[in-house]
């Protein structure tokens, strides 16, 4: 079998034919070269209208990096035509392998995008003997052929969250797709400013807005705007997952602040190192931790009482009845009110100003769970802890797509991938 054979059966081209392959020794290694020409009678193409027009010259030889075969670099070779159109002027013409400038065949760039999704961006370079710019540029080009084709259509619920990309305040706002049957990356973008959200809702146009059903999200202020601004007949759902981050972050300071206190009066430092067994549950704990709390519990401390008091609250999400679910938040946040425990009933606070948004979590009747944006959001770390090298939010917004943005990719005979 000759490698036209294979090559025809993997790639083939309607005008093109694969000529002469033979072995180079180049000084980057061994390579197989393959030329590429013209079927006979077949006309070039010009790029800029996709026109059949006359041929005008050759340019010189072009090498195009494909899909390494036995771990030995392919390139095709061929001579570009330029055609002379009418409407366009003298362009270059277009081949099927390849667009514009590049020098790695579209084949292998989807290639080097597949991998990427299944390996580190430095691991495929590595893997396959090329440059970390060749497999971001490969990924870059993947992200935006498939934003370009996907479908945005029939979405019924949304989820906004926020993913700190770098230290010192650098957020980047998530839009996510919730529906039970879809599940995916709708949106990325720089900051979490009322302007950030403002550019999703245009991107996602007036009428996909106009028929939301659910929305999801944090209590982050700037977000609440838009969302009542741009999607109002939604129901808005505060999320679960950040409603108990809150409390947990209330939980640290008083913990903290009444550990100093401890130490300052010259009692033991009971409060040293409990950190993790205050903000666990119960069941979560390990032994020595358990030891821990039963030790804490004898002191009447704040933070012992905070912990109590978050423990009752869980009991909240599992009301069915949005009317029952209310009456317990209300005298939850009577109770803590009196409590004073500041931080806690800065938390109370809060959830009475939130308090319709929240209830909303009944009336959603369950369908939104926010373990669904917790997920995605923790995948959405997870690729960017694997994803060093990035240094731009650019970067990481793409890797984000090609990650989790479930995006659509072109029929190919072959799967190479
Ligand atoms: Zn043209």
């Amino acid at each position: 079998m000759q490698l036209k054979t294979i090559l025809n059966r993997v790639e083939y081209f309607k005008s093109f034919v694969y000529g002469k392959a033979g072995w180079v020794d180049g000084a980057e290694g061994h390579a197989i070269e393959v030329y590429i020409e013209a079927r006979k009678n077949g006309r070039p193409i010009c790029s800029g209208c996709g026109e059949v027009r006359p041929g005008y010259d050759r340019l010189p030889e072009r090498r195009f990096e494909f899909v390494p075969l036995w771990g030995i670099a392919v390139y095709f070779l061929y001579a570009m035509r330029r055609v002379e159109c009418a409407t366009c002027g003298v362009t270059v013409e277009q081949v099927p392998w390849c667009d514009g400038k590049n020098h790695l065949t579209t084949t292998y760039r989807w290639f080097l995008a597949g991998w990427a999704r299944r390996l580190s961006w430095k691991g495929v370079a590595c893997a396959f003997h090329t440059s970390w710019q060749n497999v971001f540029r490969s990924v870059t080009y993947a992200v935006s052929w498939g934003l370009a084709h996907r479908n945005l259509g029939g979405i019924d619920a949304i989820g906004v969250d926020e993913i700190q990309w770098q230290q010192g305040h650098k957020y980047l706002t998530l839009v996510y797709q919730i529906d039970e049957d879809c599940r995916r990356l709708l949106w990325a973008g720089k900051d979490r400013t009322a302007k950030t959200l403002l550019r999703f809702f245009r991107m996602l146009g007036k009428v996909r807005s106009a028929r939301l059903v659910f929305v999801c999200s944090d209590m982050w202020k700037a977000y609440l705007k838009v969302i009542a601004k741009k999607a109002p007949q939604a129901i808005h759902v505060l999320d679960r997952f950040h409603i108990m981050a809150k409390m947990n972050k209330a939980i640290d300071e008083v913990r903290a602040a009444e550990a100093k206190r401890l130490q300052r009066d010259g009692y033991e430092p009971v409060l040293k190192n409990s950190r993790w067994c205050l903000l666990k549950r119960e069941e979560n704990l390990t032994e020595k931790q358990a030891v821990k709390l039963s030790e804490l519990l004898q002191y009447n401390l704040q933070s012992v009482r905070s912990r109590l008091m978050r423990e009752d609250f869980q009991r909240f999400w599992e009301y069915f009845y949005p009317a029952c679910a209310a009456r317990f938040l209300d005298e939850w946040c009577t109770r803590t009110m009196r409590s004073k425990i500041e931080p806690m009933k800065k938390v109370a606070k809060t959830l009475r100003h939130h308090r319709d948004l929240i209830l909303n979590w009944f009336r959603a009747e369950g369908a939104i769970s926010a373990g669904i944006v917790e997920g995605l959001n923790n995948k959405a770390k997870l690729t960017m802890r694997k994803a060093y090298g990035f240094r731009t939010a650019e970067a990481i917004e793409i890797a984000l797509y090609h990650q989790l943005g479930d995006l659509p990719e072109p029929e190919f005979t072959h799967e190479f991938w």
